[in-house]
């Protein structure tokens, strides 16, 4: 590799029995000793645990920090209502990460993963809870749709482009990622369901469940890193599920009919028990594991998402809060774009009714607010900027005409 009378451009040693020099494959007359090889490893190496300590102590001093109530605090500026969701989620949370702390200090009794399931209809603010969180802990997030996944060997996407999606989100950096919220939507989904035969789908879900297993329970995953099938030429990352929070969400739709069923009553209608009065029209406040279970999730899928909770469904007040009250509510957004052309926006409380008595009748939930806005607001917004309009008063009669004229209605019975 080298010749006597040359030396290492670091250090300076010269070659000799014990000194290797390495040459630059680059620059002529460059070189590197085997010892300057050793120490920059070891540099090397020791900044990579620093590193990594770091990591870990800085998101440590950001979890000491939050307790349960903090959280709930936090999460009350964005989300409305949900409140028994909230409690449950503040102290999985907290819990979860503890037990990521805790594992440090090699404590003989190991506390198990705190992955949650959260039953609610549609829109009812599910991902907007994991956002949340992932948003108050500053971790990476990956919200994936459980549907398009199946069993390997079928058409779809492998389960671990869950974690390539999570690497994304982490810039790809591993050890973040290992700490970040993955966010499964419509876990009922792939629920196990014996009458609906294909043969390009593992519609049984089954499959699917199996596979979920092994990234929910903790296990070093080999992740594509650019998602999609694997491949056999394809380099992995490793990335270990122990210390990601893992939060499923699902309609569940028909669930009410199993837990009435369980409770032995009818899913409406009223009734008044002698002991204990149930509430007909909030059934899924009383789900318990086995209604997943009865519903098609598999025991094991169970039994690694311990902590259950609902979600109460959205009514008019709740609606009409969202609308105005969350730190970003629909309602200061517009009222922010508005104010960046000079335009003073500002709604008629009649007005704000009307859009919630629409998202209602049409069954949109708070989803359905946001359409309602841009149907409203379009003509505005592509008019006003151009004008020497000031101000916009939206009463309920500019909402009806301007919602009526925008072929909302039509455009959603024809959906
Ligand atoms: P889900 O995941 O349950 O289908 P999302 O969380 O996606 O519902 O909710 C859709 C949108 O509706 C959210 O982005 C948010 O703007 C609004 N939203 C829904 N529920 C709430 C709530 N409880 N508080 C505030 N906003 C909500």
């Amino acid at each position: 590799m080298s010749k006597t009378g040359e030396s290492c451009s670091f250090c300076g040693r010269h070659a000799s029995a014990d000194i290797f020099l390495i040459a630059s494959g680059v620059e002529p007359n460059v070189f590197i000793c085997n010892y300057c090889v050793e120490q920059a490893y070891n540099i090397w190496m020791s900044e990579q645990e620093n590193n990594k300590q770091r990591t870990t102590t800085e998101l440590s001093q950001d979890l000491l920090l939050k307790k349960p109530t903090e959280i709930k605090a936090f999460l009350d500026q964005y989300v409305i209502g949900q409140e028994a969701t909230k409690k449950v989620l503040s102290v999985a949370v907290y819990n979860h990460y503890k037990r990521l702390l805790q594992e440090k200090d090699q404590e003989e009794v190991e506390i198990q993963k705190s992955n949650i399931v959260m039953v609610g209809q549609t829109g009812t603010g599910k991902t907007l809870m994991a956002r949340t969180i992932a948003q108050m802990l500053n971790v990476p997030l990956a919200i994936v749709d459980a549907t398009v996944f199946t069993e390997a060997g079928y058409v779809g996407e492998d389960v671990e482009s869950i974690l390539s999606r999570l690497l994304q989100a982490a810039d790809y950096n591993v050890e973040k990622a290992e700490r970040g919220i993955v966010f499964i939507d419509e876990i009922d989904k792939i629920s196990r369901k014996s009458d609906n035969p294909s043969i390009t789908r593992d519609v049984s879900g089954e499959g699917v469940q199996h596979a979920l297993l092994k990234l929910l329970e903790g296990s070093i995953v080999n992740v594509p890193p650019k998602g999609g099938r694997k491949h056999p030429d394809q380099k992995y990352i490793e990335v270990n599920t122990e210390h990601i929070l893992f939060i499923a969400g699902g309609a569940f739709d028909g669930i009410e009919r199993i837990i009435a069923r369980r409770m032995n009553r009818q899913a409406v209608g009223y009734n008044s028990s002698k002991e204990t009065k149930v509430d007909d029209k909030n059934l899924l406040q009383y789900i318990t594991h086995k209604d997943l279970k009865d519903y098609g999730l598999i025991p094991e899928i169970i039994g690694r998402l311990p902590v259950l909770t609902y979600m109460d469904p959205l009514d008019k007040e709740t609606l009409r809060m969202i609308l105005t009250q969350p730190k970003n509510a629909l309602v200061k957004q517009y009222i922010k774009l508005f104010a960046m052309d000079g335009i003073t926006l500002s709604f008629e409380e009649d007005a704000l009714n009307f859009i919630v008595e629409k998202a209602l009748e049409y069954k949109l939930g708070a989803r359905g607010l946001r359409s309602l806005c841009e149907s409203i607001l379009t003509d505005a917004m592509f008019n006003l900027p151009s004008t020497n309009e000031k101000t916009l008063v939206v009463t309920r009669s500019y909402a009806e005409d301007k919602l009526n004229k925008s072929g909302f209605t039509e455009h959603l019975l024809s959906a």
